[in-house]
């Protein structure tokens, strides 16, 4: 049966395999809880979970500089409401597909319903490349994007955020274009600029949230974060500020990366340094070998996209945060993660480690931990956002950060328990899958055959 359920998602998805990757692993790990619960089998919930509620394809056409007419694509996936309206964010970015999006707002139903916070699952995006466009073309794409999602959106139905490619100054635009053609200002976005109704600690919540989260993890073994030399990747959101929280709590990071290539640098990206790498790529848009250019500590190195592994998994540190992209820790990235006597991966991005890495992972003892648990902190910090919008509120710093420990203290106790009761001790792929799954289960159920 579980066989049957893997072979209709593949026949369902054809030539979607990191839509089929992601399924794979969550029908693995929540198995035990399909097999406790006949009910569940009867109402074909792990059938429906896996189908998308709607998922809307658009084209998105605008004038470049040029004076060219330029096409893209873009995509809503509205992949699950049980327990809230949809919540997800933008990607922009040329790798885009429906498979991606699909995995990542099938990630995004059980993330969601792990914070607490009442939002359903969902991820949209283009195969737009923001790389090496003008600040006018970023503007325009963005307009003639929202001209057509708009349509589809609001702050009760569907509430999007950024992601890869999608910052503040994407979000500021679509926002702005939406405030103009529904002609009413209301929380349709999160992530919003601090001036206009966003949240502070948004921008710094997906990389705090982890770093909190591995903390949890560290401290089941009466250890922390203090004085762990750590391997960080992506140069992004996430990285910044996992990088800045590792860095406030005595622990050193010694590495990040672009999609070109990744820095050493043994010395410590110290906070001075990393205010350097943050103006480098949030307003010079600069690449991260410019790092090694200023920094002579630092090394750089060129990505091989064509190599079995990826050096930067290679380096003998205490413990790693893949913070860029799907799928950048293979096999034998985790084994060689494993030789260099690293004790903890914790997840940044969605989905970075494949299944076969995680397996060698679980296999030799390391801490994992799933993005769906500890990248959590970003979208509850929207939840967070969204809350204070309807309340017409503006939490302080501190009350929004104090929330978000607490939120991923929380998730990290939840997916520890669910483990626990399902014989998978330590396991918090199987206890954020388990608990996550639960809860939007038993909504359905309750919902009814809908
Ligand atoms: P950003 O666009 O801010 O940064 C992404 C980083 O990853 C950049 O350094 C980028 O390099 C690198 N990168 C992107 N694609 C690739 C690739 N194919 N190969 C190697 N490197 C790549 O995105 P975020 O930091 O927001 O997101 C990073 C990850 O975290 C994603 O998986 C996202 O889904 C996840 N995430 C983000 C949340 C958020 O709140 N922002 C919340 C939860 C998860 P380059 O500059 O060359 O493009």
């Amino acid at each position: 049966m579980q066989n049957d359920i893997l072979d209709l998602v593949q026949q369902r998805n054809p030539n979607e395999p990191e839509f089929i990757q992601a399924a794979k692993e969550v029908i693995d790990s929540i198995w035990p809880v399909i097999e406790k619960h006949k009910e569940f089998q009867t109402l074909k919930i792990l059938e429906r979970i896996l189908e998308p509620e709607r998922m809307i394809s658009f084209r998105v056409t605008w004038l470049d500089d040029k004076g060219e007419v330029q096409v893209n694509r873009g995509y809503r996936v509205q992949m699950n409401s049980a327990i809230g309206p949809y919540k997800g964010g933008l990607r922009f970015h040329p790798s885009v597909t429906p498979s991606v999006l699909k995995f990542l707002a099938f990630e995004q139903i059980f993330k969601n319903a792990l914070t607490g916070i009442p939002m359903g699952g969902g991820k949209g995006g283009s195969n737009f490349d923001p790389k090496g466009k003008s600040e006018n073309e970023i503007m325009k794409f963005c307009q003639a994007f929202m001209s057509e999602l708009s349509r589809h959106i609001s702050h009760r139905l569907d509430v999007p955020a950024g992601d890869i490619g999608v910052g503040g100054r994407e979000i500021g635009y679509m926002f702005g274009a939406y405030k103009k053609i529904k002609n009413e200002f209301t929380g349709v976005f999160t992530g919003k600029g601090i001036g206009w109704g966003g949240s502070l600690i948004r921008t710094e919540a997906t990389g705090y949230g982890l770093i909190y989260f591995a903390e949890n993890m560290l401290h089941t073994k009466g250890d922390s974060i203090k004085g762990k030399t750590c391997l960080v990747s992506g140069s992004g959101n996430v990285a910044q500020y996992a990088i800045e929280k590792i860095n406030k709590m005595g622990g050193k990071v010694i590495t990040a990366s672009d999609s070109n290539g990744f820095i050493i640098d043994e010395a410590g990206i110290t906070k001075d340094k990393l205010e350097f790498l943050k103006d480098l790529k949030n307003n010079k848009r600069g690449r991260i070998k410019e790092y090694s250019d200023k920094y002579k500590s630092a090394v750089y190195h060129e990505l091989d996209t064509n190599a079995d592994h990826n050096p930067l998994w290679n380096i003998k540190a205490d413990c790693a945060f893949p913070c860029a992209t799907q799928n950048e820790i293979n096999e034998n990235d985790a084994n060689n993660l494993v030789k260099n006597g690293v004790k903890l991966v914790g997840e940044g991005a969605n989905m970075p480690v494949t299944i076969e890495g995680i397996n060698v992972l679980i296999d030799n003892g390391v801490m994992y931990s799933p993005g769906k648990a500890s990248n959590a902190g970003g979208v509850a910090t929207s939840g967070l956002e969204m809350t204070q919008n309807f309340m017409g509120a503006n939490w302080t710093r501190e009350e929004v950060d104090a929330k978000l420990q607490a939120i991923m203290k929380n998730i990290h106790d939840t997916c520890l328990a669910a483990a626990n009761e399902y014989g998978k001790p330590g396991n918090y792929m199987v206890g954020a899958n388990i608990a996550g799954f639960l809860k939007v289960a038993n909504a359905m159920k309750a919902q009814g055959v809908i």
